[in-house]
C-alpha cells in the first residue's frame, strides 16, 4: 500500500505530520519527529549527524524520522551525551 505523504523535498524525501520537520541543509537532509529533535542536531550552526546527538530512525507512517530514543536507558545515554556536549 501506498502511503501519501503531504511533504516531500528535493533530495527526494517525503514525510508527514504537522510537526515533522525536515533539515534542508545541503549535507544534512534528515527529516525529523519534532522541532526540539531538530533544533538538537543543530550545534553551532552546523548539523550533527542525528545518531551522534543520540538520536534514533524511528519508524513512521510511510516514512523514517530521527527522534529522541523511547526506551530509559537510552534517554540516559543521550543525556550524558548532551552533558558531554554542553
Ligand atoms: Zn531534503
Ligand atoms: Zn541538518
Amino acid at each position: 500500500m501506498t502511503v501519501l505523504l503531504p511533504h516531500s523535498c528535493r533530495c527526494g524525501s517525503r514525510w508527514s505530520g504537522l510537526s515533522t520537520a525536515h533539515c534542508a541543509a545541503a549535507s544534512c537532509h534528515q527529516t525529523f519527529t519534532g522541532p526540539s529533535a531538530f533544533s538538537d542536531h543543530r550545534r553551532d550552526g552546523r548539523c550533527v549527524p542525528p545518531a551522534a546527538a543520540g538520536m534514533v530512525l524511528r519508524e513512521r507512517a510511510g516514512y523514517e524520522a530521527w527522534g529522541f530514543p523511547a526506551d530509559p536507558d537510552a534517554v540516559e545515554r543521550f543525556r550524558a551525551l548532551k552533558e558531554r556536549a554542553a
